[in-house]
């Protein structure tokens, strides 16, 4: 809701009171967040199933039979390290705070954390009472209005914002190249048991190990098509934000500048590494919280 003048006066005013909170939500960035939304917990749950049951497929089913070859153990290697990568990179998208806006009012000494640009009018939100920064919305899921909010991903059981958007670019390239290597496997394993006759390609007997196969192939096809739709939305929507800004629309510069705010500082190998910046809370029980919809783990 737009406020008047008048209004954002008083709410500036009310906010000089509530300068606390915002100093504690400030503090909340390095803490860990969960929703606590059972729909959500349940998908995400069912993806790290999902990515088990293709990691139990490919290692038990179509490697490890072959034994100690330099083909089964590249690819177990490889296909257990884009495994780890995924969950890893899901766990921080769901377990970062994504740009969660204090509740309450913002004090005027925290105007240029809330992004205002000059001139601006303030915007209000209603739902959790706090001043909403430029492309700031609130999620009814999450309760709380977020920063450069994406949209509302229940498979990571969170929001995709400002602050955790590069773990869950990561998570979608890591699980598009997750799937498309399951079905490469999938189909060289095929063509092998179907030159043996169905015969030593499998500890399994033919029935399970066709039926494991297709379980494979039909969750590597969805997910693929899926993360790999997704993964590029989000490249576009990062890039074509920084063109917007920058009034610069198709410039080079301006895509790198735009991967360059999300992923965080100049392209390196830590742009695609779910563990950048990682603080683990060694002692959470010390750091006071406050109410909300997320708490620490
Ligand atoms: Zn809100
Ligand atoms: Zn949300």
């Amino acid at each position: 809701m737009r406020t008047s003048s008048a209004q954002r006066q008083r709410l500036l005013l009310e906010a000089e009171g509530a300068g606390q909170v915002a100093v504690e939500a400030e503090e909340e960035g390095g803490a860990l967040w969960f929703v606590p939304d059972c729909c959500g917990v349940l998908c995400a749950a069912v993806t790290w199933l999902l990515v088990l049951f293709a990691v139990f497929v490919v290692t038990f089913v179509l490697l490890l039979p072959s034994g100690g070859s330099v083909h089964a153990a590249v690819h177990g290697l490889g296909f257990n390290g884009l495994a780890a990568l995924a969950l890893a990179a899901h766990l921080r998208t769901m377990l970062t705070d994504p740009g969660a806006v204090p509740r309450g009012n913002a004090a005027r000494r925290h105007g240029t954390d809330l992004q205002l640009l000059p001139g601006q009018e303030l915007s209000k939100c209603s739902k959790c009472c706090s001043i909403k920064p430029h492309r700031a919305h609130h999620c009814s899921i999450c309760q709380r209005c977020i920063r450069r909010m994406d949209h509302h991903c229940p498979w990571v059981n969170n929001c995709v914002g400002e602050r955790n958007q590069r773990f869950f670019v990561l998570f979608t390239m890591y699980v598009s190249i997750l799937s498309g290597h399951a079905l490469a496997l999938c189909g060289y394993h095929f063509i092998s048991c179907v030159r043996l006759q169905w015969t030593e390609c499998s500890d399994f007997s033919p029935p399970v190990t066709i039926l494991l196969m297709i379980f494979l192939c039909m969750e590597s096809l969805l997910f693929l098509t899926f993360t790999a739709v997704m993964f590029s939305t989000q490249l576009h929507s990062i890039c074509s934000s920084a063109a917007v800004r920058n009034s610069w629309s198709g410039d080079t510069w301006c895509r790198w500048a735009g991967l360059s705010s999300v992923f965080g500082g100049p392209p390196s190998l830590l742009w695609i590494s779910p563990f950048a910046g990682l603080k683990l809370p060694l002692f959470p029980w010390k750091r006071p919280r406050r109410g909300g919809a997320e708490f620490s783990v």
